[in-house]
């Protein structure tokens, strides 16, 4: 058995560019239809489409900004009339405001949480509400599955970026919490925590001199590619993973097996 999606809807939240992008290309592969979500990089998503067409694959991109409730709704109902049902979640939409404590604004403090936390609250409750009204429709063994995207961070506590971590933090007991709600009504819900990933978010952190330093936190000796976090994403929401349900899977490269004890002993 693989992990396939045929005849499914996925819904991809920040998909115009890094993980999001890798998981929507991934999952037209693997069967789905896809709903290539934006905020501001309406042209890659156009792109991003083409190139799935191109592939032989559907999708379609919708603007909207997770953290707006009407926008939310609006993507949801996007989706429903280009291909009549959302079958799977991708809460992925993130960004990084940092600063040092001291100096954090509490503009970017909100703007953080609004995108990271509430952007995740508005579309998983958008997609429970979808997965009801839907009910079985006989394409998958869940009748719904929702993927948050959490953080390494949702566990190192990361000097710099209170905002970030907090956020992530909040997505663990988010997810946890969804998926224990709604797990009897064959719902799944469960997380991808990335560890250092190559994408814009960490251009800095993962070239030059930063690069290398970074390395050293990493026992598995290199910077993740996209596509890494992508397949785990797409056996997650396959059948593949019909018993993962309130699941965190860390895709790291060993970042969080406290590397500083190797040489430690
Ligand atoms: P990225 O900057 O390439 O992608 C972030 C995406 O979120 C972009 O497409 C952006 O347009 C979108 N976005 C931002 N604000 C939005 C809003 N208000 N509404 C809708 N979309 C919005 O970075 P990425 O690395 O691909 O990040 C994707 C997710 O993965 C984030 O949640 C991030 O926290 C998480 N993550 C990334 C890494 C990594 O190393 N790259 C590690 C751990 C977690």
């Amino acid at each position: 058995m693989e992990c396939r999606l045929d005849g499914q809807v996925a819904l991809v939240t920040g998909a115009s560019s890094g993980l999001g992008e890798a998981i929507a290309r991934l999952y037209a592969e693997a069967g789905a239809k896809v709903v290539v979500n934006y905020h501001s990089g309406a042209e890659r998503a156009e792109e991003l489409v083409r190139s799935i067409e191109s592939a032989g694959g559907q999708a379609v991109a919708v603007g909207g900004d997770v953290s707006d409730e009407g926008a939310v709704d609006r993507l949801f109902a996007r989706a429903v009339d280009a291909y009549g049902a959302v079958d799977i979640l991708v809460a992925n939409s993130g960004l990084q405001k940092d600063s040092a404590f001291a100096e954090m604004s509490l503009t970017d403090w909100k703007t953080v949480l609004d995108v990271n936390l509430t952007g995740q609250f508005l579309c998983a409750r958008a997609a429970v509400r979808r997965f009801r009204l839907q009910g079985d429709r006989g394409v998958s063994r869940a009748i719904g599955k929702i993927l948050c995207m959490s953080s390494v961070h949702e566990t190192i506590p990361w000097a710099g970026h209170a905002n970030y971590a907090a956020s992530k933090g909040g997505i663990s007991l988010l997810m946890r919490s969804l998926a224990q709600e709604v797990a009897g009504e064959r719902i799944r819900v469960n997380a991808l925590a990335p560890g250092a990933i190559r994408t814009p978010i960490n251009e800095k952190a993962t070239s030059g001199e930063a690069g290398e330093r970074l390395l050293k936190l990493i026992p598995y000796g290199r910077v993740g590619d996209p596509v890494d976090v992508a397949r785990a994403a797409l056996f997650l929401a396959s059948d593949m993973a019909d018993y993962l349900v309130g699941a965190t899977l860390t895709v790291d490269g060993g970042m969080t097996l406290y590397p500083g004890f190797r040489d430690n002993g």
